[in-house]
């Protein structure tokens, strides 16, 4: 039975939260629009709503919009005018695309586009420079853009359930991230980089995902000790050396063939794909210096981003403010970089990975000097790989106390 119509007045006219899941609404009832200009916030949770009028921003008062579990698929533009708003709840939903009209909620500190049939974030997300917590799980997306890891106060990041084959390298700078929920994606790799804000990260669930790299691994292994999902093995050796490796490039990424069963009584093979930002990878035998194009990165990097390079390897939080500073000054060299997008998009996007030698910790962004190390921290054995600037730094690495027998390495 419909409910009464003077009812619905009385209680929009009474109260300042509305409570209306679960009645079978195919509209946003009118009454709202005429006696709910004082309402803050509206739960339309399990309803069966296609999408909003128009009118919606007539409700200059309402902050926090809940529409879980409906069946909108499109969203009136007017939606942006709420600039009011800072909890919006679209999850479990029909959208294809995230309505560009989402980005002029300046406001929003709180998004979930969770289980709608989503496959890329629009740019105009980009502008929503308070949000706080977003979470874009259940979605089909395959790749994150690398804005994402500018968002100045974002804390969560929720990506579980999509297709994401790489995190983007951004999110290693961005300041005040404490969790990343990535969980059930088709990760091959994650960032190199430690992560300046030290977030907890979950990745389980990611069949291809094969190594960590050392500074994540220092990062995470707090976290890691505890958690079941990764206990794997409880064997109390730890063990720990360098293999020989070789590699194949095909142009797009780098693959590392690594043989363990020299080492350990373990027939255990595995080809570990690196971030594509790394074009070239060095052995430590090999003579050869860095090409211009690294230097010149390494360079113009760390004379702006040089707060970035500290990054803390306790879990601790860090206190560092990230300032995104505009590339364009006047010397020659970032005229070249302010025009050529590639290289511009590495140095917004952060280094690949940052030297493990502890002297040195200069930025790496397209080519290193790699260690592969088998870590077996207990409970938790994999590969990991450590990125060096150079190839003393490698030596100096491989001798230093970080590794945990020393004598064992094989490094040619
Ligand atoms: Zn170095």
């Amino acid at each position: 039975m419909d409910p009464d119509p003077i009812d619905m007045a009385m209680e929009v006219r009474n109260k300042r939260i509305l409570h209306w899941s679960c009645r079978g609404l195919t509209e946003l009832p009118e009454v709202i629009r005429l006696h709910g200009g004082h309402v803050k916030e509206i739960y339309l949770k399990w309803n069966e709503l296609t999408t909003l009028p128009p009118w919606i921003a007539e409700l200059y008062n309402m902050t926090n919009l809940y529409l879980y579990n409906n069946r909108i698929e499109q969203l009136p533009v007017e939606l942006g005018e709420m600039s009011q708003l800072t909890v919006l709840d679209l999850s479990t939903n029909r959208l294809q695309l995230v309505p560009a009209c989402i980005g002029n909620l300046k406001n929003l500190r709180y998004l979930s586009l969770d289980n709608n049939l989503i496959e890329r974030l629009s740019v105009e997300l980009s502008q929503l420079n308070n949000l706080e917590v977003l979470s874009i799980s259940g979605n089909q997306i395959v790749t994150l853009p690398e804005w994402i890891g500018s968002f100045p106060k974002l804390r969560e990041l929720y990506v579980d359930g999509n297709r994401l084959r790489e995190l983007p390298n951004r999110l290693t700078i961005a300041p005040n991230l404490t969790l990343i929920s990535a969980c059930e994606n088709r990760l091959t790799y994650l960032p190199l980089n430690g992560f300046l804000s030290a977030p907890y990260i979950r990745v389980e669930g990611n069949e291809y995902l094969n190594y960590i790299s050392y500074p994540l691994l220092q990062q995470l292994y707090p976290h890691l000790r505890h958690s079941l999902i990764f206990y794997k093995d409880a064997c109390k050796d730890v063990t720990s050396r360098y293999f020989k490796t070789h590699y194949d490039t095909n142009g797009l990424s780098i693959k590392l063939h690594i043989k363990t069963k020299d080492f350990f009584p373990i027939n255990y093979d595995a080809t570990i794909e690196l971030p594509r930002q790394l074009l070239k990878v060095h052995e430590v035998h090999e003579n050869v210096t860095c090409s211009l194009l690294e230097l010149a990165l390494r360079k113009v990097y760390t004379e702006r981003y040089k707060h970035t390079l500290d990054i803390p390897v306790l879990s601790e939080k860090g206190k560092v403010t990230v300032f995104y500073e505009p590339l364009l000054k006047n010397t020659k060299l970032d005229f070249i970089l302010s025009t050529n997008h590639i290289l511009y998009s590495l140095l917004t996007n952060g280094p690949t990975s940052i030297c493990v030698n502890s002297q040195c910790q200069q930025p790496i962004f397209t080519e290193a000097w790699i260690i592969i190390d088998m870590c077996n921290p207990t409970v938790w054995r994999t590969i990991t790989i450590a990125l060096c600037c150079s190839r003393s730094c490698a030596i100096a690495f491989a001798h230093s106390n970080a590794t945990n027998n020393p004598d064992c390495h094989c490094i040619n």
